[in-house]
């Protein structure tokens, strides 16, 4: 079964609408605080204790909630609680990146259900790519179908220029005349919801992971490219049309190499995957079989490799020149670094916060934090379950 909560709004009537919006509201305040007695719900949804308790039953039967026992008492009676039944929704996620695709499916307590698909193979512009991935994620609604009532939808997470509003992708699969939403819905017969990858990781650390409970947040995206997700006033920003957070193709030099997005002296040759590979290329010509893979170099740094640390601090002390710009721009409370270079901790993150602090004026920079994420590798797949439980409910 699909998400009931997609339907057709014409072929419904009022009350059935109504119904629905009070169906929405318990969810989500269910999602937000774990378990609610009856008496919340009816205060939380606005409804009689009585209209409640029938909600609560309809919404049993429908498998999304479940009774899980009874709670403290006020004083009377202990009240029953009620939760979200984890199995009662899944969500796929799609984390598309340069070099490989994981699909995973995750349940209502925000759990992996499964194995995760991993498939190591480069992003491609073409339609061997879209059908690989399409197969791959079928695969995945083959293997949960039997374990949920309801697939809500799947979050795809991918790199370049997304809009998240008609679903259009500018930089990545964009070889059809539909936004790639559109086809993938059609193809799928589940809702698709996409945004870029950054993005997604900083709804990511804005619901499960160190932005939680803040409101002005950059989550940096340290990996193959360099990217930046932005939580402004403790939502994610997108700007005018969507584009928001290139911190990557912002200027930085002059001489470096063409880049993807048709300029020359873009940062990310300098603070991010493309920077990284253009020194482990320099280097490998006098040291046949160095790495010449971010990840492979990260990995190498991790394990004290002292040329691969050495290019991550490099990185890292370029990364955080631009760091400075962005916290005189915008006075975050936090910067998250994340991303499969920020893997490597304080290597890259200290020579990071050193010239941030060196390049900032410090009555400004005082304030801000510079952190690790805890959930790099899971942040796309985990912002794209947020994003598609937000736009189910
Ligand atoms: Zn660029």
């Amino acid at each position: 079964m699909t998400n009931p909560f997609v339907q057709r709004s014409n072929a419904l009537s009022s009350p059935q609408k109504k119904r629905i919006q009070q169906s929405r509201k318990l969810i989500k305040m269910l999602y937000a605080h774990g378990s609610l007695a009856v008496a919340d719900i009816s205060k939380a949804v606005s409804i009689s204790v009585p209209s409640a308790a029938r909600l609560i039953e309809e919404m049993i039967e429908a498998g999304f909630i479940e009774s899980i026992g009874q709670g403290i008492s006020g004083g009377g009676r202990r009240p029953q609680l009620f939760a979200l039944k984890a199995e009662g929704g899944m969500v796929i996620g799609v984390d598309i990146r340069r070099n490989l695709i994981n699909v995973g499916a995750m349940n209502l307590h925000n759990q992996l259900v499964g194995e995760l698909t991993t498939l190591h193979t480069p992003l491609e512009n073409n339609e061997g790519y879209f059908q690989l991935l399409t197969k791959t994620v079928k695969e995945k609604i083959k293997e949960i179908k039997p374990l949920t009532n309801h697939i809500l939808g799947i979050g795809v997470a991918l790199p370049g220029l997304i809009n998240t509003e008609t679903g259009h992708s500018y930089t990545n699969l964009n070889i059809f005349d539909t936004p790639l939403r559109k086809v993938l819905e059609r193809m799928l017969g589940i809702p698709v919801y996409l945004d870029n990858d950054a993005r997604l990781m900083a709804l990511a650390e804005l619901v499960f992971g160190k932005a939680k409970g803040l409101r002005n947040v950059l989550c940096l995206n340290v990996g193959a490219g360099l990217g930046m997700g932005m939580i402004i006033n403790g939502e994610l920003f997108h700007g005018s049309t969507g584009f928001a957070g290139e911190f990557g193709h912002t200027n930085y030099g002059q001489n470096e190499p063409l880049c993807s997005c048709g300029q020359h002296g873009c940062l990310e040759w300098y603070a991010g995957g493309p920077g990284l590979l253009k020194m482990a290329k320099e280097y490998e010509t006098t040291e046949p079989g160095f790495p010449l893979d971010v990840d492979n170099i990260t990995e190498e740094a991790i394990s004290g490799n002292q040329p691969a640390i050495k290019m991550i601090n490099t990185l890292g002390l370029n990364l955080g020149r631009g760091l400075a710009n962005l916290v005189h721009l915008m006075n975050p409370e936090m910067i998250i670094l994340g991303g499969s270079i920020s893997r490597s901790g304080f290597i890259l993150s200290e020579p990071a916060e050193k010239t941030m602090r060196a390049n900032s004026i410090s009555h400004i920079n005082e304030h801000t934090k510079i952190e690790t994420s805890e959930i790099i590798e899971l942040a796309p797949l985990l912002g794209a379950q947020a994003l598609v439980i937000s736009k189910s409910f």
